[in-house]
């Protein structure tokens, strides 16, 4: 057990990633990247350490942070792997990609000048970063975020135990580019708090104080 107040090294993900096809054109997903970069500014107040991982977004990176930008799934993995080498916790705001297509092809898609009227796209999934990371955690603080429609309880829970995190963050599709937002910050041990409509400058230091608990 560490003292509270304590410097800290740590890892965050954030913004959506993006999976090409072809040179100019890709697969993504609505991530604004303001919940990780809410939680990279507050831990960096707090006095922490602090790389940021970011798929592509556009935001200022916060004061104190040191910022790796980066495109797919794969490429996120790879940093987060290397930050996590040394950082005493990670937190999982990036909205990542589930599947890439097969093959990124090396020129313009053009099934369209071959006069197809359908056409189809072979996906493979992608490695999940939080899972595969969190098996090599030891007892370093490890919090993933679900996005669920409906309540998701149930479902947030079960993604707690499948992927080995301390804590997972439940928000709804609102808090998707929005400025405010409702979460419930499940713990491993069946705790279970819930903050409801802030700023999620609020709710990045709520989750940045789960380090001194750790
Ligand atoms: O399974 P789901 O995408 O809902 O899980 C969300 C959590 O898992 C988030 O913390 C997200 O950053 C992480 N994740 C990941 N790698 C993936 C998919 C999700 O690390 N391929």
């Amino acid at each position: 057990m560490r003292a509270r107040g304590e410097r800290r090294s740590v890892v965050v993900t954030a913004g959506p990633t993006r999976e090409h096809v072809d040179p100019v054109r890709y697969m993504t997903n609505e991530s604004s990247g303001r919940m990780g970069f809410a939680i990279a500014a507050a831990a960096a107040r707090a006095g922490h350490r602090v790389a940021l991982i970011a798929g592509p977004v556009e935001l200022k990176t916060p004061p104190g942070v040191k910022r790796v930008d980066v495109v797919s799934a794969r490429d996120m993995l790879e940093a987060v792997r290397q930050a996590f080498r040394g950082a005493d916790a990670l937190y999982m705001a990036a909205a990542v990609a589930d599947w890439r297509p097969a093959r990124k092809r090396a020129g313009k898609w053009r099934e369209k000048d071959q006069g197809a009227e359908v056409a189809s796209l072979d996906l493979v999934r992608n490695p999940d970063i939080l899972a595969t990371v969190a098996r090599g955690k030891g007892d370093r603080l490890v919090v993933g975020f679900a996005l669920e429609t409906g309540s998701g309880l149930r479902r947030a829970r079960a993604k707690l135990v499948k992927k080995g995190a301390d804590y997972i963050v439940l928000n709804d599709a609102s808090a998707l580019n929005a400025e405010r937002t409702s979460v419930t910050i499940l713990a491993k041990g069946g705790d279970r708090q819930r903050i409801v409509n802030k700023p999620k400058q609020t709710v990045a230091e709520a989750l940045v104080a789960l380090m001194a608990e750790a």
